[in-house]
């Protein structure tokens, strides 16, 4: 089979590789039918030494079920059905408390012997647990933000909920990335008043007021960190997103949060050290956040999907296939594309 493998920054290739196939009993075997580039694949693409054995890469795909080992109960073959971008048994401890991505048994896509997701066929690790039927045909209109419950709506979702967003609040969300955008849709979703969006990419700014922005802040460091104060009576924002994950975006996203505020950090961290730790100790600004457990939120994202309700799939402006896919790659590293939809 054919899938996308990393060699070093800025070499992404698609190469021939040994074909997916069921080994453990819980195991399924699923053909790929959609699939997409990351924010987060960006950071290799930046960074990643070069390596002789490359390194397989995706995490957010759909597929069909082609098999399914002698364990597997909850999906069968010829089902549709979206994996999340961590994998996960839905039965230990931390899974039944919702955080599949500390699942006992879990593990990660594209590492360690287990596809990734931008190829043609994926073995999935602990089927019953990891994967969810859509009820749709597979090139069903509403693919693209099917799609995106793979991982950006829901690490949207976890950064709303790490940063107490509710009914009434003040809301920045930092980053007009894919993710900061599913932000935006779960800030409005979950109620906030008051929805800022630090970003300046004109594209992503239009996208973002359409998903429920009400004010846009396209200043960056010290002045950013004003323009919030002053679209919120001086006292920074009750929630703030965290979606992107380099320093400075951790600065400014502590910077602005209001005492007794908090921020959910989804960006992955590129820094050893969370910044500003004494204003944020004295403002009582509580930090949290991490990789979302998005097989927890597909039960509640789906009928939001599925009846209308939200559209993140609309964060995809560009369409690909496999061949595509090193373009897609530099073209969302370049800003031409916010997210790179790829359809096999
Ligand atoms: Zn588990």
């Amino acid at each position: 089979m054919r899938a996308t493998v990393m060699y070093g920054a800025g070499d992404v290739r698609v190469k021939t590789v040994p074909d997916a196939r069921l080994i453990e009993p819980t195991d399924a075997l699923v053909t790929v039918t959609r699939a997409c580039i990351c924010g987060s694949d960006l950071w290799p693409y930046n960074q990643m030494e070069h390596t002789e054995t490359g390194q397989r890469m995706g995490h957010e795909f759909i597929g069909i079920v082609d098999a399914v080992g002698s364990d597997v109960r909850t999906v069968k073959v010829g089902d549709l059905v979206v994996a999340p971008f961590a994998w996960s048994d839905g039965t230990c401890v931390f899974c039944q408390e919702g955080l599949h991505t500390s699942c006992l048994h879990g593990g990660w896509w594209a590492r360690d012997g287990i596809d990734g997701g931008q190829g043609e066929a994926v073995r999935v690790p602990q089927a019953d647990g990891t994967l969810v039927i859509l009820p749709v045909g597979k090139d069903d209109a509403l693919m693209p933000s099917l799609l995106t419950l793979s991982d950006v709506m829901g690490t949207g979702h976890h950064a709303a909920l790490a940063a107490r967003v509710g009914p009434g609040k003040t809301v920045a969300v930092v980053g007009d990335g894919a993710v900061g955008l599913c932000g935006v849709i779960a800030a409005k979703r979950l109620g906030a008043e008051q929805i800022i969006i630090l970003g300046r990419h004109p594209d992503r700014i239009a996208l973002a007021k359409e998903f429920g922005a009400t004010d846009v802040v396209s200043e960056r460091g010290d002045d950013a960190v004003e323009r919030v104060r002053e679209l919120t009576n001086g006292f920074g924002a009750h929630s703030v997103l965290e979606c992107v994950g380099h320093g400075q975006a951790t600065v400014t996203a502590l910077s602005i949060a209001r005492p007794g505020g908090a921020v959910g950090r989804v960006g992955l961290p590129q820094q050893e050290s969370i910044p500003t730790k004494l204003t944020s100790f004295f403002d009582n600004v509580t930090i949290g956040g991490g990789p979302a457990p998005a097989r927890a939120y597909i039960e509640e994202l789906l009928p939001e999907v599925l009846e209308g309700r939200i559209e993140p799939g609309r964060v995809f402006d560009r369409v690909t296939n496999l061949d595509g896919v090193p373009d897609g790659y530099r073209a969302m590293n370049e800003r031409e594309a916010i997210k790179v939809l790829i359809e096999f």
